[in-house]
């Protein structure tokens, strides 16, 4: 039986500790704010909007809203983000994705002040990350480290292994478990003998975007297994890209979904709209 890898427990432990440091801040008279910005009224992006209003309110982080229609132009989005980039009120720019097909998704993630880049999507951010200096990194990947950190599992040179190469999970997530001193191998649609690879995990990290592909046969007996991806069923169910029910029996430790890596990615956001502060004072 695999120890199961708490990501509510773990993601409410981040947002209580965010929560401390701002009201410290707060004592000190400086106010922490997320502007988040949404276009148009995608439902999933809607939900998740809310839920990071959600957050803000629980750790005492303003949130200022804007909701902007569906046909706002590139140049009307540059123009809010412009103005947010210069307001000193303002620590952090959140804009949510993806964006309406007429607004180009780089050139908005680019307009953000790399002192305000809040999901650690700007280039900036990720160059920073790979040459090891301060900056915001991305939010899923930096959930999943302490979600191997507070499980009690090391990675310091450990055979760490993960699935999946996209900027916001694979690529980040690869540079953090080097930051953390594993051994790490990235694996893609192209890696021959996939299996043989994930078997030489201790630590392996599942971000393909395929239902329950993973299952036992990739997975070394004793491995942290960490589930990135998360899809709906035909039987309206969530499961992740790992076969739960066939990894769980040899893995060490697996976080499930739902209530593993997805909670944390907000509780990270939390992190870094607080860790703006001291990013921005530099
Ligand atoms: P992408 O589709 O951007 O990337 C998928 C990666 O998996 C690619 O690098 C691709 O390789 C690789 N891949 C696809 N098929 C195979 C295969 N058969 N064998 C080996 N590698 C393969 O996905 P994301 O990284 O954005 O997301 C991955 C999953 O995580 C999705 O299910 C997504 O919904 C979920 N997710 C969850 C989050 C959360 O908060 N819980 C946050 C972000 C994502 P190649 O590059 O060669 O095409």
């Amino acid at each position: 039986m695999a120890q199961i890898i708490d990501g509510k427990v773990i993601s409410k432990q981040i947002k209580d500790e965010v929560k401390e440091k701002v009201s410290a801040y707060k004592a000190q008279g400086i106010e922490i704010s997320l502007a988040v910005v949404l276009v148009g009224n995608d439902p999933a992006s809607t939900v998740y909007v809310g839920n990071k209003k959600k957050a803000c309110e629980y750790t005492g982080i303003n949130s200022v809203s804007y909701e902007l229609p569906e046909d706002t132009t590139e140049a009307e989005l540059l123009e809010l983000i412009d103005k947010l980039n210069n307001d000193d009120k303002i620590n952090g720019i959140l804009v949510q994705l993806p964006l309406p097909k007429h607004i180009d998704e780089d050139k908005v993630i680019k307009a953000i002040s790399p002192l305000k880049d809040v999901d650690g999507f700007h280039p900036m951010s990720v160059g920073a990350l790979s040459i090891g200096q301060p900056g915001f990194v991305s939010c899923t990947p930096a959930g999943i480290i302490e979600l191997i950190k507070r499980s009690g599992a090391d990675i310091e040179g450990k055979e760490c292994v993960v699935i999946g190469r996209s900027n916001i999970v694979g690529k980040p997530m690869a540079l953090l478990l080097l930051r953390e001193n594993g051994t790490v191998t990235i694996c893609h649609s192209r890696t021959k003998n996939l299996k043989e690879v994930c078997k030489r995990a201790d630590i392996l990290v599942v971000a393909i975007g395929r239902p329950k592909m993973i299952d036992k046969s990739y997975v070394k007996d004793g491995a942290v297994v960490i589930d990135v991806g998360i899809h709906r069923g035909a039987d309206n169910k969530l499961c992740g890209d790992v076969d739960f029910a066939s990894v769980e029996p040899v893995a060490g430790a697996i976080t499930p979904v739902p209530g593993g890596v997805g909670p944390m990615t907000i509780a990270m956001l939390m992190n870094n709209c607080v860790n703006s502060v001291a990013i921005q004072k530099k």
